[in-house]
């Protein structure tokens, strides 16, 4: 028996590891688009990204975001782009000033919640005001649901009509101080998007040492899967990660075991009701 293709999502750099922790982490754009290239190649289909100064430290610069999303077009076209307006040390105001490259997807988180060692802020306002951005840009957010109050709030503007149905959303878990990998909770979530959202898509994301065993979840359950440097800088314990295409190949194996093929990056726009690829 087979089950039904499933999506896999590579976070390439995220905005918190540094290469001091894996040496493979890219930074720079031309590090990035070659990384993604390669973890294409491996079967991801959904790029998330963040980018760096030169510093390593976050950046807000639509230059670089549009920089890497001309290279990855030209290198993997079909690639769906997903631009992150999260990330630290950045201010409200900056955290979607690259929205109008129009990526294919955007992050969303639909609640503050607190991180290690911040509170991740996203007040109400601020979260109608980038929905409302995306939704006239034509861009499909992914929605982080962080915290149990995420997909009420996603259902409210769903029903307001600030996004779309069906919504793509992605539940994480692992970050300290949100909440925990456990799977009654994932089995809870789905429940409540299928009752709440028909037609929702969904991926699990787990961080850290729970990505793998989130990943095993949420193939079991037809969810679809994230991993990737950001969340994640080890195969094992003993063993840092290689690349980001070392960790799509980890997890395809893990979709393979459970009889899940890998949708190619055409299939998964069509999964996730993109348009095809974007040819401005
Ligand atoms: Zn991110």
């Amino acid at each position: 028996m087979t089950g039904a293709p499933c999506v896999i999502s590579v976070a390439i750099t995220g905005s918190v590891p540094r290469k001091r922790d894996n040496p493979a982490l890219p930074v720079t754009v031309a590090e990035q688009i070659e990384s993604t290239h390669a973890a294409y190649e491996a079967g991801a289909a959904l790029v998330h990204v963040h980018v760096r100064n030169d510093d390593e430290t976050p950046s807000s610069d639509p230059e670089r975001f549009a920089a890497f999303q001309e290279g990855i077009r030209r290198h993997c076209p079909d690639i769906i782009v997903q631009f992150s307006t999260g990330g630290r040390g950045r201010a409200l105001e900056q955290r979607g000033s690259m929205l109008h490259l129009r990526p294919d997807m955007a992050s969303l988180a639909t609640g503050s919640v607190n991180f290690p060692t911040i509170v991740y802020e996203n007040p109400p306002d601020f979260i109608r005001s980038l929905a409302s951005s995306m939704r006239d840009l034509g861009i499909k957010p992914e929605i982080e649901v962080f915290d149990l109050a995420m997909l009420y709030n996603t259902a409210d503007l769903v029903a307001e009509g600030l996004i779309a149905a069906p919504p793509h959303v992605q539940f994480v878990f692992g970050v300290k101080h949100a909440l925990p990998a456990r799977r009654d909770i994932l089995d809870f979530e789905v429940a409540k998007l299928k009752e709440l959202l028909p037609g929702a898509t969904w991926t699990a994301a787990g961080i850290g040492r729970h990505q793998f065993e989130v990943a095993r979840w949420a193939l079991e359950m037809g969810g679809h899967i994230r991993t990737g440097l950001e969340d994640n800088i080890r195969l094992d314990r003993n063993t840092l990660a290689p690349s980001n295409a070392a960790l799509v190949t980890h997890v395809a194996a893990l979709a393979a075991a459970a009889g899940r093929p890998i949708a190619t990056a055409v299939e998964a726009r069509k999964l996730l009701g993109l348009s095809e690829r974007r040819t401005t």
